[in-house]
């Protein structure tokens, strides 16, 4: 228990230090101002590693990785390039306190100034997953379908498919693994948390496909559960019905108040792995596959409510798209995302070891 908090508090000294990235913005949608494509910034930074300093003052943010540099200044269409000057068509601007760069910048300066990341392709396949059991839960199954594709293509399908390349990737990797459904079958969410918490998983993933009204979304997204929910309600709750298997006499004790403090700092903590883990996923995916990375983002997914471990629900890409969806019936496609997912788990592996040398 002392170890989780010390991990929890490294977790966040990260955090407000900045270390060598920017914390990730909440929500990393795209958004349109006066009907041109934004991005937060700081997302984009967090994603390729880049490390940005912001100076209110002069509204001036600087960006840099490895021998890269580029300027901007927020209400300002020029920004600097390493030493050369560009004109974009639109002005940097700010979004809900948060800088937004047109998606001219994305596209011709920040994809290409600041490339995929490297350093996740070395990383890939290096390195032991040091977790033993991560419970995997394909989403819908049975009578619920999921979204459904122009062609047909139904997202339980897919879920279940990658769900079972993904599993035997971990357990090649000596990685324990359990399916909340392992056929095409019913299983209701409350099932699905409870085989987790049962199995004493170190982590959940929850897999699935995205559908959209507009057809022209695409792209792979992973949420954790949202800020919103409280951990001190949820901790009360899971006090008044989980019985605490401490070893320790002392914890064993039947005090709700002391279950309800012990519970909340599991929730606090696995919330900040959460974040860790969803970070991972998307940096690994961004350069694993061409798809669009619409990032991390919070949600109030009962599925990840109910979870006593940090877990991640993924949405591996939308059927509504019709590229997306030719992709996706592909069982090409399908390996490379389990892969992705994989080393997203490694990667994450690998900072949570960091963290707790670090706080040893
Ligand atoms: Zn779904």
């Amino acid at each position: 228990m002392v170890n989780k908090i010390k991990i929890l508090l490294v977790l966040f000294m990260l955090c407000i230090c900045g270390c060598a990235t920017v914390p990730v913005g909440e929500n990393i949608a795209t958004y349109s101002i006066g009907g041109v494509t934004y991005y937060p910034l700081a997302t984009l930074c967090d994603l390729r590693g880049v490390t940005m300093q912001y100076d209110p003052l002069t509204r001036i943010a600087s960006l840099a990785k490895d021998q890269q540099r580029s300027t901007l200044r927020v209400g300002d269409a020029l920004v600097l390039v390493n030493d050369n000057v560009l004109r974009l068509n639109n002005p940097v601007d700010i979004w809900q306190g948060a800088i937004a760069v047109p998606r001219q910048y994305k596209e011709q300066v920040f994809d290409i100034l600041f490339r995929k990341d490297v350093l996740a392709h070395r990383r890939a396949g290096i390195g032991k997953i040091k977790l033993n059991k991560v419970v995997i839960d394909p989403g819908h199954g049975g009578t619920d379908p999921g979204a459904i594709g122009k062609s047909g293509l139904r997202e339980k399908d897919i879920n279940l498919d990658i769900a079972k390349r993904l599993s035997s990737l971990l357990k090649a990797e000596g990685v324990q693994t359990m399916l909340t459904r392992s056929t095409d079958k019913f299983v209701p969410l409350s099932t699905r948390v409870s085989i987790a918490n049962r199995a004493k998983a170190d982590l959940f993933i929850s897999i699935h496909s995205n559908a959209a009204r507009s057809r022209a979304l695409c792209g792979f997204e992973v949420f954790y559960v949202a800020p919103s929910v409280s951990d001190s309600k949820r901790a009360m709750l899971t006090a008044r019905t989980t019985a605490l298997n401490l070893k320790d006499a002392d914890f064993a004790s039947n005090s709700q108040e002391l279950k309800t403090i012990i519970w909340d700092m599991i929730y606090t903590n696995s919330r900040a792995e959460s974040i860790e883990l969803s970070r991972s996923l998307c940096k690994i995916m961004d350069s694993s596959i061409d798809a669009d990375i619409l990032g991390v983002k919070n949600a109030r997914f009962q599925v990840l409510k109910g979870i006593t471990m940090p877990g991640a629900l993924i949405e591996v890409g939308f059927v509504s798209n019709l590229h997306e969806e030719r992709l996706l019936k592909t069982s090409a496609y399908r390996e490379k995302l389990a892969v992705g997912i994989l080393e997203g788990i490694r990667d994450y592996s690998q900072e949570m070891a960091l963290v707790e040398m670090a706080s040893k």
